[in-house]
């Protein structure tokens, strides 16, 4: 069964009316103050960077969802950020190091447990280049970032199912 996006918001936010019911499958609405809120998806960017060896820069994340397990390095685009500058600004967030250039490859649509809810996301896939690694240090929400060879990548160590779809395809040269 799928469930309803707001289904853990019990109450109108504006007017706390408890009469606040499913309006259609992503939105509810107050019976009470007729506000209607919708529950769009959440931008992610998620990066693919190799090396002059063509080894694939992965991370490992330190928190949840999915802490301890393999990523892709990236994260949430902010409000009123594009999707490019929200791959510069986690990059450099999260490595310390510079994206020179960057390519999209697709989209695909995750769904991510936060605070016991899950948030419907569309996580869309760059290819970047970095010019320099040397001054590389993990940070922010990843608690490691090291280059695996193509041939010794396993998806299944990725946590996150689009990430794990989007390393198969990767992996396929599907993108
Ligand atoms: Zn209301």
């Amino acid at each position: 069964m799928t469930r309803h996006p707001l289904e853990k918001f019990r109450f109108c936010p504006v007017c706390g009316s408890s009469e606040w019911v499913i309006n259609n499958e992503k939105s509810k609405r107050c019976l009470h103050c007729n506000f209607v809120y919708y529950a769009n998806v959440s931008a992610a960017v998620a990066v693919f960077i190799r090396n002059k060896e063509g080894a694939l820069l992965v991370c490992r994340r330190k928190k949840n969802p999915a802490a301890g397990t393999l990523d892709l390095p990236g994260g949430f685009v902010d409000i009123r950020e594009t999707a490019q500058e929200a791959v510069i600004r986690e990059i450099h967030e999260e490595l310390g190091i510079h994206v020179t250039s960057m390519t999209f490859l697709t989209s695909i649509p995750n769904e991510y447990v936060y605070s016991d809810m899950t948030i419907h996301t569309l996580d869309l896939l760059f290819d970047c280049e970095v010019g320099d690694f040397s001054c590389m240090e993990a940070a922010d929400d990843v608690a490691d970032a090291f280059f695996m060879p193509l041939n010794t990548i396993s998806p299944d160590d990725f946590g996150l199912n689009s990430i794990k779809k989007g390393i198969i395809a990767f992996l396929n040269k599907n993108i």
